[in-house]
């Protein structure tokens, strides 16, 4: 009857039981959850999901968590039709998935945690941790103090003023570390062995990176139980964009949709974009990189799931293009000034992508594209200054605003 019938190493097969384990102890591969589809299928139907909680908790049957506790309103976020950026880009069905607005704390990050702070809740943890780039500190930090947990977030202390903010607020312990992220994680995975917490993407990783499936579930019950054609999403350590993946493939597999999985484009910032180059070079293996790029968020030099990035993108159809730190800030100013819709320099980076691409040609004007926008604008705000128009400075006067106002801008 259980819908997961274990963990099993995505290189060697070697199958696990249900615990806090993330590598295969022969040959260090990642591991993964291996679910019972035809047990699901007979549980599972639109109907059902649609009458349950606006939350990705809808989804839960295909998610590795028995009794949610944690993140019980993140997911369900809005789709939208961007009408007036599809005209710019030359398409007609664009929508945008708007995940800034994700609760609580406004980044795609709230639905990894929510899978693995459940997960941690059962496991019986009573201490959370994480390596972040910002975003999955703020969460769960959120998290574990809606949970009444103990909270470490370790992030490396050159992150933007918002985000370290946004994380001390919750009062975990937040540990700077002098180093980039990759050295941040590389430690965090050192902690990790010594402490018995959960840390949420090292050994709790394979539940937490099933939370992103939901954005392909969201998106395609918001299109009315249909897959869109082509999807573009950013990647850092490669998850989200595998996961997407994955999320819509088995949406087919269980028999909620027909046709076929979306072809995958991804966006990597210029400064930091060893995915891309692998799959450029026709390389099947990452070669590291010092990230150098606005797009901190996204900045990982030695992607975890870079591997499985390039086969998706090659095995759905797909590609992976790369974005300057201006084009990145030019992207988040389209979104801006065409949808309303303010988001961090990684969703920057995805419309700057999605723009190279519709340039490019690679899209026909009518097919279905999904941009998904994973973080927001105000915890970014500092790689603004300097680049927008400034305000109008006028004394409380009729007469000068007349003048420095109206006359200026007719
Ligand atoms: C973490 C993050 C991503 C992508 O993360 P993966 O490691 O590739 O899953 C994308 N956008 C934002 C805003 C993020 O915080
Ligand atoms: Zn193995």
């Amino acid at each position: 009857m259980a819908k997961v019938k274990g963990l099993k190493c995505k290189e060697c097969g070697t199958e696990y039981p249900v615990e806090p384990i993330h590598v295969c102890e022969f040959c260090f591969g990642p591991l993964e959850i291996v679910y019972d589809y035809q047990e699901i299928k007979k549980n599972i139907s639109k109907e059902k999901i649609e009458k349950g909680p606006k939350s990705l908790w809808r989804y839960v049957d295909l998610l590795p968590v028995d009794n949610p506790t944690v993140g019980l309103s993140a997911g369900f976020t809005p789709l939208i039709k961007a009408e007036n950026l599809g005209k710019a880009l030359g398409l007609n069905n664009l929508y945008i998935k708007d995940d800034s607005v994700n609760h609580p704390t406004l980044s795609f990050k709230d639905r990894v945690v929510a899978v693995a702070l459940s997960k941690a809740k059962e496991f019986g943890f009573d201490t959370a941790a994480c390596a972040s780039t910002g975003n999955l500190a703020n969460s769960v930090a959120a998290h574990a103090a809606s949970a009444g947990m103990k909270c470490y977030v370790f992030i490396p202390s050159n992150l933007e003023t918002n985000k370290i903010i946004g994380s001390l607020v919750f009062n975990p312990v937040v540990v700077a570390v002098d180093g980039n992220y990759d050295d941040v994680n590389r430690l965090s995975s050192e902690i990790a062995n010594e402490f018995g917490w959960a840390f949420v993407n090292i050994n709790v990783r394979p539940f937490y990176s099933e939370g992103s499936k939901t954005l392909a579930f969201e998106v395609a019950e918001q299109l009315g139980w249909k897959i869109p054609d082509t999807v573009v999403a950013p990647l850092a350590s490669g998850s989200l964009y595998t996961k997407i993946w994955k999320g819509f493939n088995e949406l087919i597999e269980v028999g909620l949709v027909e046709g076929k999985p979306p072809r995958m484009l991804g966006a990597q910032a210029e400064g930091c974009s060893p995915i891309y180059q692998a799959l450029k070079e026709g390389r099947d293996f990452i070669k590291p990189v010092k990230p150098n790029t606005i797009a901190k968020s996204i900045a990982i030099g030695n992607p975890a799931d870079g591997p499985y990035a390039v086969k998706v993108a090659k095995e759905s159809g797909g590609d992976i293009q790369i974005a300057t730190d201006q084009e990145i800030i030019e992207g988040i100013k389209l979104l801006a000034k065409t949808e309303g819709i303010f988001t961090e320099t990684a969703g920057g980076t995805t419309i700057a992508v999605l723009k190279k691409f519709a340039e490019a040609g690679v899209f026909d004007k009518d097919e279905v594209v999904v941009a998904y926008i994973t973080g927001n604008g105000y915890k970014t705000m500092e790689v603004l200054e300097g680049k927008l128009e400034k305000p109008i400075h006028i004394k409380p006067s009729l007469v000068e605003f007349k003048e420095k106002v109206i006359n200026k801008n007719q």
